[in-house]
């Protein structure tokens, strides 16, 4: 008898760069996630269950064991902070970067810099450890707008391909990490349920590895 397994899925973009990888790895939704509301999916096999959520709780469903393992990407799991979780393999997709950025020809700060961003943590440590002292603006979204209007002199946020920051005036600035997606696994279901947890990352990794060829 096999220990059910529960794989919690960042929704979005994310996702649909995701269900490939599984589908590799031999695990496929019992129905189109995309054309369903449900939150708990069915899967080819029996003892394994998705979980379809938004990136930023992926992490902490896995710490608290609600879900056994998780995919999100390496900003979420920065913001998220501490070592909770186990992160044994980069899925190396939706990569991107997570950058500083401000207005093209800003007029240099006086005083405090107001950053803005949805990423307060990694914000916070970034500037802390370059010894610039900050005034951190939480955000929840479109955080282009807040230089624009005065809100803050920079943000912090991820950057693809810098469009949408050309398209509001702006420029990135300086990179604080490159961006991926990861699979994590929780430290107690890694200990009691590694016969099952194993086999499903080693092919993820073997799907992983088809993709890079
Ligand atoms: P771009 O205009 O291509 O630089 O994309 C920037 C916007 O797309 C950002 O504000 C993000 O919200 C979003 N974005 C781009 N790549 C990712 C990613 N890999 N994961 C999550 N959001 C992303």
């Amino acid at each position: 008898m096999k220990q059910p397994i529960t794989i919690a899925l960042s929704k979005g973009r994310i996702l649909k760069e995701t269900l490939p990888l599984l589908e590799q790895a031999d695990i496929r939704p019992a129905e189109d996630i995309s054309k369903s509301r449900k939150l708990i999916f069915d899967t080819n096999h029996e003892h394994i269950k998705l979980l379809v959520i938004r990136a930023t709780d992926v992490p902490t469903y896995v710490e608290y064991g609600a879900a056994d393992m998780g995919v999100a990407g390496k900003d979420v799991l920065m913001e998220y902070g501490g070592t909770a979780l186990y992160e044994p393999l980069d899925l190396n997709i939706s990569r991107c970067r997570l950058m500083t950025a401000g207005m093209v020809n800003a007029e240099p700060v006086k005083g405090r810099l107001k950053v803005a961003s949805k990423f307060v943590n990694v914000t916070k440590q970034y500037f802390a450890e370059k010894g610039v002292q900050v005034d951190i603006i939480k955000l929840y979204g479109a955080m282009e707008l807040a230089p624009i209007m005065g809100l803050a002199d920079r943000i912090v946020d991820i950057v693809d391909t810098g469009n949408t920051l050309r398209a509001n005036g702006m420029e990135p600035l300086e990179l604080i990490a490159p961006i991926s997606t990861r699979l994590v696994v929780g430290k107690a279901a890694m200990k009691m349920k590694h016969a099952q947890i194993q086999p499903i990352i080693e092919q993820l990794g073997q799907a992983v590895k088809a993709e890079a060829e």
